[in-house]
């Protein structure tokens, strides 16, 4: 690292359980986030202003004028454009050092699998369940861990499905995939703006360990918030042996 990077990074540097070799790791990371919407903009600011040194961000959507009450990636002047070049924009402002890679699409199939297979972690910031299932299946296959994080109204959640650890679930062991959900999402219920920001830069945080391998991450529990009370509830997750992604099938 040099003096700039030394310096932009102290903060973490000067923390024992991160310190230069921790950094390093986060430097030569890869992040995949998928959705650069509410979840997407505070997990993708932190990844990039803590130096992620590769973040890919896929998102096929344009900025629009609704979006800009929570997704704080994204300017009133930037309404119309691709939400990934917003996003590009924004991070390169707040980090001119890292590779951001914007993908103006929806990824699936043999390109979310190779995508996937190349990352160090993947963020699950989308808002339907088959880019969900998708998501998961290559993460499992290719034993890549996932944060998933989702907000609607005043709920949040969040949990991490870490493939490399024989006992994590998975989230199709959450949600199995042949369970008909239909998908409910903030263009019809309304999302509070700042829910958003709280479960987006818990799935920063989450990457941020998961890259450096400090403490202890989410894998098996998932954290349900309410922010009308501020109360989080705690379910434990089990594997599920009869699970059709994870499973022995
Ligand atoms: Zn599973």
């Amino acid at each position: 690292m040099n003096d700039h990077q030394l310096l932009r990074y102290s903060r973490h540097i000067l923390l024992d359980d991160i310190d230069i070799d921790g950094q390093q790791k986060i430097t030569a990371a890869h992040a995949l986030i998928i959705g650069a919407g509410g979840l997407g903009s505070p997990a993708a600011l932190y990844l990039a202003s803590a130096g992620t040194g590769t973040i890919t961000l896929a998102d096929q959507d344009t900025v629009d004028l609704t979006n800009l009450q929570r997704q704080i990636l994204h300017t009133t002047e930037r309404v119309g454009q691709p939400k990934v070049a917003s996003a590009r924009q924004a991070l390169t402002a707040i980090n001119p050092g890292i590779d951001i890679i914007a993908l103006d699409e929806r990824l699936d199939g043999a390109r979310l699998d190779a995508l996937v297979r190349s990352a160090t972690v993947v963020l699950d910031c989308t808002d339907n369940f088959a880019t969900r299932h998708a998501i998961n299946r290559a993460c499992v296959t290719h034993k890549v861990p996932l944060v998933s994080g989702a907000a609607i109204r005043f709920d949040g959640q969040i949990s991490v499905f870490d493939a490399r650890d024989p006992v994590s679930p998975c989230y199709a062991c959450l949600f199995p995939p042949q369970q008909s959900v239909d998908d409910i999402n903030c263009a019809t219920m309304g999302v509070f703006a700042p829910l958003v920001g709280i479960i987006g830069s818990m799935q920063a945080a989450e990457a941020l360990k998961l890259i450096v391998g400090i403490g202890t991450s989410l894998a098996g529990r998932l954290q349900m918030l309410d922010a009308r009370t501020m109360e989080w509830t705690t379910i434990t997750l089990r594997r599920d042996a009869a699970c059709s992604v994870c499973g022995h099938h």
